[in-house]
């Protein structure tokens, strides 16, 4: 399939799991694509050989970095902010500055990102942002910081939207639930707790995910916006 070619495409945080199955699903539809990676330096350069791709490192957690990165990659007919990380344990205990590190990779950046994306993006441009299912529903102790950051991409594609509709440019938050990546391995030691919670009783798969993403980006999307897309199994239900 075509669907994307001619179409340039920027994936915050491409270089394994989640992120490395969106990166696969565009060049496949035929975009042109350029992703971030910040740590896994050889996955990235090694997705970027085999699919034709561009890798860039770009750490999420420096945010002039990343409007530098949005900027010099436009225009882009595609944003995808993927990159997120996770921290657990007793709230009382946590260093502030993991938290705030947490804060600055998972919503500063996405936040930033959008802006920076939406200055030349032309119309029919599309703003996709990689929540949780977890900013709905958080189930377990020991992950609030994740789930505040979450729920704030929720008000993040609910407000752009409302900015950027004017131009035809759509903001939305796909939100997974447990999905095999290193993260979250679908045979963990998590796993049956996980998929107590949920009507389908497995990790969902990167390429799932993706699916949802490609679908939001293309053009039977065009009036979607401003709205949460779960894809969990039912674990938020
Ligand atoms: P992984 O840990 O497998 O991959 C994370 C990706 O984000 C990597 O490509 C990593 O790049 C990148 N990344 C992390 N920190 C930074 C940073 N500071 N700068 C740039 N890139 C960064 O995660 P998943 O694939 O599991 O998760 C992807 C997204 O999906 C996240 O936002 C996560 O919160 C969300 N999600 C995942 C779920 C799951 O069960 N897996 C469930 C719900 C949501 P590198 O290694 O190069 O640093």
């Amino acid at each position: 399939m075509a669907v994307f070619k001619g179409k340039t495409v920027l994936v915050l945080g491409g270089s394994r799991g989640i992120g490395a199955a969106i990166v696969k699903r565009f060049v496949s539809d035929g975009a042109a694509v350029t992703f971030t990676y910040a740590g896994s330096r050889e996955a990235a350069e090694q997705l970027a050989l085999e699919t034709g791709s561009t890798a860039v490192l770009t750490d999420s957690s420096d945010r002039d970095a990343v409007i530098a990165r949005v900027r010099d990659s436009g225009p882009l007919d595609v944003l995808v902010v993927n990159a997120g990380i996770v921290i657990f344990g007793d709230a009382l205990e946590l260093d502030p500055d993991a938290v705030d590190r947490l804060f600055q990779i998972n919503i500063h950046a996405p936040y930033h990102a959008a802006v920076e994306a939406a200055r030349q993006m032309p119309e029919g441009g599309r703003i996709i942002v990689i929540g949780s299912v977890n900013g709905d529903r958080m189930p377990v102790p020991g992950m609030a910081s994740y789930a505040v950051s979450k729920s704030a991409l929720q008000g993040l594609a609910r407000g752009l939207a409302r900015d950027f509709g004017p131009r035809g440019i759509t903001v939305n938050v796909v939100q997974p639930g447990p999905t095999d990546t290193d993260t979250n391995p679908a045979d963990g030691p998590m796993k049956d707790m996980m998929h107590s919670f949920m009507a389908i009783k497995r990790h969902g798969r990167p390429e799932e995910v993706a699916g949802m993403i490609a679908w939001l980006a293309g053009p039977e999307a065009g009036f979607v916006t401003g709205a949460l897309h779960t894809i969990d199994g039912a674990f938020g239900a």
